[in-house]
């Protein structure tokens, strides 16, 4: 087996945003798959971390703070993962405030795009389906279902919400070097969220993955789920070397029973620099900073 795998898993969601279980439900369960280090990276919030962190001390797992920012480029919706991040840094609790109003924002306009569909206080039934959470499009899609307009969620996302649909409205979202320059702020890592799940022909796609690297970005999911081919793998390593980036590796997981579970990645080719040595040599760093600063002290 490969050196480099692992037990991390650098992507997940929680009920924060439109994963399904609880931060402390998601820690547990993926303590309880081998995970030994964990990112929660719910869409554009933060707010399941410190729920985490303590779950994760109980589980005896480490817990990296995270997040997944939605951003605009080239007329794509483009996912930035903030990895290791200082999640009270007043730079990023700023920006995650501005994503938190586009998203209220675009529910709205959704909403109105929707509005042919009948559903009576269409907004105030999806805020309720969110339940304090991130307003996404999951939510829309739930109720859809509940209303009876579709009969399952990926119904849903097949008619009106889904790529090229009428609710699918994506023009709010920041650029690409804003989100670098939120998670950059607040120490962590930006990481170029499962660069093959984008449309994009793959000229486009080194194009986006120049960009990340000119606005200041240092990594990419060179490892989306356990659902990717070999060959795949091997063509995400073979560009982050080309563009300098580091490997990072998560599930993405959503919810039990579907997409993969916590900590179902396949292994980091040997040939890419594996995002977590950039935070480890930080923390060596810092150790040895202190250890020096102690030893002067004495
Ligand atoms: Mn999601
Ligand atoms: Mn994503
Ligand atoms: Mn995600």
């Amino acid at each position: 087996m490969n050196a480099y795998w692992s037990g991390f898993d650098l992507h997940s969601h929680s009920t924060c945003s439109d994963g399904r279980l609880t931060p402390e439900a998601l820690v547990q369960l993926a303590a309880s798959e081998g995970v030994h280090t964990l990112s929660l990276t719910d869409h554009d919030t933060v707010q399941g971390i410190p729920r985490a962190q303590v779950a994760a001390k109980e589980a005896g797992i480490d817990l990296i703070a995270g997040v997944e920012i939605s951003t605009t480029w080239s007329g794509c919706n483009v996912h930035i993962v903030g990895l290791n991040l200082d999640i009270e840094h007043p730079v990023l609790m700023a920006g995650l405030k501005e994503q938190q109003l586009a998203r209220r924002q675009r529910a709205e306009i959704i909403a109105e795009k929707l509005s042919h569909l009948g559903v009576e206080d269409f907004l105030a039934k999806v805020e309720a389906k969110a339940n304090g959470a991130e307003l996404g499009r999951p939510h829309f899609a739930q109720v859809l279902v509940d209303e009876g307009v579709v009969a399952t969620m990926p119904e849903a996302f097949k008619k009106y919400l889904g790529a090229g649909k009428k609710g699918d409205v994506k023009s709010l979202w920041p650029t690409i070097e804003t989100a670098v320059n939120w998670i950059n702020a607040a120490g962590g890592i930006a990481v170029v969220a499962h660069p093959l799940h984008y449309k994009m022909t793959n000229m486009k796609r080194r194009a986006l993955l120049k960009s990340f690297k000119d606005a200041g970005g240092q990594a990419m999911e060179v490892v989306s789920g356990a659902q990717q081919s070999r060959d795949q793998t091997n063509y995400m390593a073979l560009l982050a070397k080309e563009y300098g980036l580091a490997a990072s590796a998560g599930s993405d997981f959503h919810f039990p029973s579907q997409w993969q579970k916590p900590g179902k990645v396949n292994h980091l080719p040997e040939t890419v620099q594996p995002v977590w040595l950039l935070w480890q040599d930080d923390n060596d760093a810092a150790k040895e900073k202190e250890t020096k600063e102690s030893i002067t002290r004495m």
